[in-house]
């Protein structure tokens, strides 16, 4: 089944207990039964009561092959299976190359590039068999652009967007659609330890002259979720204030 019991297709969002994962369930819920991720069972109660009877939270790291297929299985015995689903999960771990250590660059490439492979697969069949589906994945910005002391992250974010490219060509017969949505600077803990130079000089380059906000992330993640959006696929929308052009 793919549509929980009040006909609502179900949408999974990865790492929804905070920041732009946590907008973008909000969003998706006002149309959506949204099954939200965390890391720990406290992060996906607080999903659950923040969501109410549009969805639930629930346990899932992504980095761990186990933890992911047990996240199915508790869906599989609800009868849910995510006909969108939405890759937000991501870490950094910045440090330059000379300098970075094998977990630095694994846990990042684990966490924000394989995750996708162990989040995704399980639910294509369901998303072939309903000959609909949504697939939209967090790149950033620097996929483009590069960062010094962040191979391993724009490496993750890169291979973000070939893999979406790839898997677009791969079920577009299916009616499924897969996008990347890549953000510039967003206010989050993500960006929050960022000094207040540090934020003077990026803010410096972004012509739209301030950093985005989660919602206008969520919102452009709604509309590739969306009926609308249905004619658009492989592509990376970029919401980044002006900071990068392609
Ligand atoms: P954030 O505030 O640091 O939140 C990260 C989220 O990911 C949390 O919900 C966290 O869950 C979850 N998470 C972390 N590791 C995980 C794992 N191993 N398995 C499952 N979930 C995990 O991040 P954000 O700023 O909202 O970023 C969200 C996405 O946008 C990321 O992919 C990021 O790369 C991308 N992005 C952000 C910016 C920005 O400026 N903020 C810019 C470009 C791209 P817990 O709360 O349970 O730890």
């Amino acid at each position: 089944m793919s549509e929980n019991p009040d006909g609502r297709k179900v949408a999974l969002v990865t790492g929804a207990s905070r920041g732009i994962g946590s907008a973008i369930a909000a969003r998706l819920a006002a149309d959506h039964y949204v099954v939200g991720s965390a890391t720990s069972e406290a992060g996906a109660a607080a999903i659950s009561s923040s969501l109410g009877d549009s969805g639930t939270g629930l346990v899932m790291k992504v980095e761990d092959d186990s933890s992911v297929a047990a996240g199915y299985t508790w869906l599989a015995e609800r009868s849910l299976a995510p006909l969108v689903i939405v890759n937000n999960a991501g870490i950094t771990r910045d440090n330059l190359l000379l300098r970075m250590k094998p977990e630095e660059w694994q846990s990042v490439i684990d966490t924000n590039l394989t995750g996708l492979y162990r989040v995704i697969k399980p639910a294509l069949r369901a998303m072939m068999k309903a000959r609909w589906g949504r697939i939209i994945n967090l790149s950033s910005v620097v996929a483009r652009m590069g960062n010094p002391g962040q191979s391993n992250y724009v490496a993750s974010k890169s291979g973000i967007e070939g893999f979406s490219r790839s898997l677009a060509l791969e079920v577009a017969s299916r009616g499924i659609t897969v996008n990347a949505v890549a953000p510039g600077f967003i206010e989050t803990d993500m960006t929050a330890d960022l000094s207040s130079e540090q934020v003077e000089m990026m803010l410096s380059r972004v012509p739209l002259g301030a950093m985005g906000s989660v919602d206008h992330i969520a919102a452009s993640v709604a509309f590739l979720a969306s009926e609308g959006a249905g004619y658009i696929t492989g592509e990376t929308l970029q919401v980044n204030g002006g900071l990068h052009m392609s």
